[in-house]
């Protein structure tokens, strides 16, 4: 039996799913193109987009972090201005990638607890008018924090500007209204909400939007654009595909279906986290975030205050019991993270509660 993944991704996923990928195909084989179609138009279903509201989907190679490179280095035109919101480590990704290609960005930057507040974008947005494009991060993995996409898709759309999220670890999970949020470019993965396994991340594209990114992307194998135009004439990939990677994914994609769509799955999330809060609590374990503003994705928990407490070994000793929980990522305060998705139920968060609980016991730290 493989370890229970408490993590953002990669995440356990179903044995049909895993399944999938016992197949060779070649890159341009027909049944390998209608896989890339049906994943390509199920994933705007899951998006709630019919083929009329002017949406596509473009997979691009590589994990979460390509497709956002993606966008970031398609999108934005050499006399673009990014207008960047950020609570994380993601989110300062994004900046990264900005700086690296030169582009002229305006950040809003907060602490890691803090949901940035709409008045400051909009003042941004009044103030400075060359303003292009605004980017944020829906749920920042770093804390596990819902950030307010409503209340920026409306100054977004307000402002008329360009909207990329980056709806990575909340996609599938968490109802997105693309539409009403007016968002251009949302980027996920197929190792998160939708529980594939590695390989590729998925971009949903409004179209009237990328068509006017032809020429404008800055590296050769991150053009979005021209993998649209590639996926568009013939649902192939430019170079080659991550066959297995996409056969599970559309598998991967039966599967939520069966579940009952992004309405149970959501359930099924909320659950977890709460059974885990209910249960953290219990033990003494402190959450890094108000209530107000933790999702339930992912949890940061604070490092306990006692002197016994090591990480590491609480890591570890939780790891010898097959429970994987995660690393804390925050500039400033030590936590550690625990993630409720993936293929985790009840039961496995039943379990995480007992190791843990029998870990910090035997660490002897006392609250
Ligand atoms: C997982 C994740 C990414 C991508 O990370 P990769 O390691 O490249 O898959 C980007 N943004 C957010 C918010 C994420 O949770």
């Amino acid at each position: 039996m493989d370890n229970k993944l408490f993590t953002p991704g990669p995440l356990n996923t179903k044995l049909s799913v895993k399944e999938a990928m016992l197949h060779d195909m070649g890159s341009r084989d027909k049944e390998f193109l209608e896989v890339v179609k049906e994943i390509r138009s199920e994933l705007l279903v899951i998006a709630g987009l019919t083929p009329d509201d002017g949406y596509d989907t473009v997979l691009m190679q590589g994990s979460g972090t390509f497709g956002v490179e993606s966008v970031i280095s398609t999108a934005i035109p050499s006399d673009g201005h990014l207008l960047l919101i950020t609570n994380g480590a993601y989110g300062d990704r994004i900046r990264q990638m900005a700086e690296i290609y030169g582009i002229k960005t305006s950040t809003l930057s907060y602490r890691e607890n803090i949901v940035p507040p709409t008045q400051d974008v909009k003042l941004a947005l009044k103030t400075d008018k060359t303003i292009t494009h605004v980017a944020i991060v829906h749920c920042e993995t770093t804390t596990g924090i819902f950030n307010d996409i409503e209340g920026v898709g409306m100054l977004a759309r307000k402002y008329n500007k360009v909207y990329i999220v980056d709806a990575m670890s909340s996609f599938g999970a968490v109802p997105i209204d693309l539409k009403a949020l007016d968002i251009d470019f949302l980027i996920s993965s197929s190792n998160k909400c939708i529980e594939g396994v590695p390989g590729f991340s998925f971009v949903i594209c409004k179209t009237n939007t990328l068509e006017t990114c032809m020429g404008q992307a800055r590296t050769v194998s991150l053009d979005l654009y021209s993998q649209w135009i590639d996926m568009q004439k013939n649902n192939q990939f430019r170079f080659t595909p991550p066959i297995q990677s996409v056969l599970a994914f559309r598998k991967a994609i039966e599967e939520l279906q069966a579940e009952g769509g992004i309405g149970k799955r959501s359930e099924r999330y909320q659950q977890n986290y709460r059974r885990l809060i209910e249960g953290t609590e219990a033990i003494g374990l402190k959450t890094y975030l108000d209530k107000k503003d933790q999702g339930y994705i992912i949890t940061s928990f604070l490092f306990p205050e006692h002197p016994n407490f090591d990480f590491t070994r609480f890591y570890e000793s939780l790891h010898q019991r097959r429970q994987v929980i995660y690393q804390g990522k925050l500039s400033d305060t030590n936590c550690f993270r625990i993630g409720n998705i993936g293929q985790l139920f009840i039961e496995d968060i039943d379990r995480l509660l007992i190791a843990i609980q029998e870990v910090i016991v035997e660490m002897d730290v006392r609250f």
